[in-house]
């Protein structure tokens, strides 16, 4: 039996990673969940899973929920609050793993203290690792826990890996959906509206990770995040347009050999493998069929950069490294937010993301630690929010 900690238990990753406990009940037990402020989906979590304790970001939204539960008697969950209600949720004695799966760059201290306090990390949140990934890897060794990635590009590329020398590897070949805008050109662009970028054609995820499907920004910080997971620089992880999502990720050898990783797009799978590692857990989804005709044909193709911007500032950050690759997370995060609340347009989050890179671009610096790198962070946001406001 593992005990897991689930942030964000509330969006996409925590409700499907509830999914495998709930599927695997002798396997696994949530003794934390932690949400920002949807309490009506916490409060029916908690008397399913009848955690330890929750915490909820949002300090009112929390007394509200204590308030609710006055009423169940037999519910003994302790209800916390704020950024240390999360760290609280993560550090808890009783877990074993702490599935991240928070959005955005305020599942980085949570994470870091957890891995402090020896815990396994089932990393799904990849803004912990661009804005932090220099942080929190060399912790990560230090105090020999393991770092277990989610994000199904990750968890196929370390699948690839399993039983492989590190000097072998020779390149990573990181799949993309391509996204729903792929094949526009960049006049096509200026018009698509928020409900058409949130249509994502091959997977259902949160709103933030949509978005930044849409403009590839997503596959940019997945190639930052692959470079601190797997020990490599960002030039040797190539991008590759796979739009049926049936190959998740590659890796080619010293020798030549190519080694894929396969399967439906659901995230239950690298959820499952994550959490059952070093074993493997039972079948929970259809078995992949390779005569599906979405199975057999399957393509591949280059990201247009000159209209997809995003992924090339995104290869800048992780070749220029210090407090850069935060930074580019930070604005990204702001602008994303403004777009999802109607405030600026698709290319304007482009704009502002690289207006705000290029402001912070003369000041950077190596060798932060975790205020630093909160610090920027928080700047960096605060900025790219200015510039939205003009
Ligand atoms: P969602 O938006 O669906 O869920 C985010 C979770 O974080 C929710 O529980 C939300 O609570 C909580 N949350 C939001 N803001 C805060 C905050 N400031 N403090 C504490 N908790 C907060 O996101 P996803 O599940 O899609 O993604 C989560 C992470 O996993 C992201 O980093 C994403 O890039 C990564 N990922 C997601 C994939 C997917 O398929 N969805 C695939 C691979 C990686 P509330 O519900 O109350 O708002």
């Amino acid at each position: 039996m593992r005990n897991i900690s689930v942030l964000g238990s509330t969006g996409s990753i925590g409700t499907q990673t509830l999914e495998v406990i709930r599927q695997n009940p002798d396997d696994f037990k949530a003794v934390t969940l932690t949400c920002g402020s949807n309490i009506d989906l916490l409060y029916e979590q908690i008397l399913e899973f009848k955690p330890l304790a929750v915490s909820v970001n949002d300090e009112k939204k929390a007394l509200e929920l204590k308030d609710r539960l006055k009423n169940t008697a037999d519910i003994k969950t302790e209800v916390l609050s704020g950024e240390q209600g999360v760290i609280d949720c993560a550090t808890i004695p009783e877990a074993d793993t702490v599935l991240g799966a928070i959005v955005g760059v305020a599942g980085l201290k949570p994470t870091y203290e957890a891995i402090l306090k020896g815990k396994d990390i089932a990393l799904a949140n990849k803004e912990t690792l661009v804005a932090g990934g220099d942080i929190i890897m060399p912790l990560v060794k230090k105090m020999g826990v393991e770092l277990l990635p989610v994000d199904s590009e990750h968890c196929a590329i370390w699948q690839c890996l399993w039983g492989e020398k590190k000097e072998n590897l020779d390149r990573i070949l990181i799949t993309a959906s391509g996204g729903p805008f792929r094949g526009y050109s960049r006049d096509q662009l200026k018009d698509v509206t928020c409900e058409n970028a949130l249509n994502h054609p091959t997977w259902k995820m949160g709103g933030k990770i949509t978005i930044d499907s849409s403009t590839m920004m997503n596959k940019g910080l997945e190639v930052i995040e692959a470079s601190h997971l797997f020990g490599v620089e960002v030039d040797r992880v190539d991008v590759v347009v796979h739009p049926q999502s049936v190959i998740h990720s590659m890796i080619r050898l010293r020798d030549g050999s190519v080694l894929a990783q396969m399967g439906k797009p659901s995230m239950i799978l690298p959820i499952m493998v994550a959490l059952y590692f070093p074993d493997r857990g039972p079948r929970l989804l259809e078995e992949f069929d390779p005569f599906d005709p979405k199975c057999c044909n399957l393509t591949f193709e280059k990201c247009d950069t000159s209209v997809f911007g995003l992924l090339d500032l995104a290869y800048e950050a992780g070749r220029i490294k210090g407090f850069m690759p935060c930074v580019l997370n930070a604005a990204n995060e702001a602008a994303v937010g403004a777009f999802l609340n109607g405030k600026i347009g698709f290319l304007d989050i482009e704009d502002t993301v690289r207006k705000v890179y290029e402001e912070f671009l003369p000041r950077n610096r190596s060798d932060n630690d975790l205020d630093d790198i909160l610090g920027i962070s928080r700047e960096a946001f605060v900025r790219a929010g200015e510039l939205i406001g003009k």
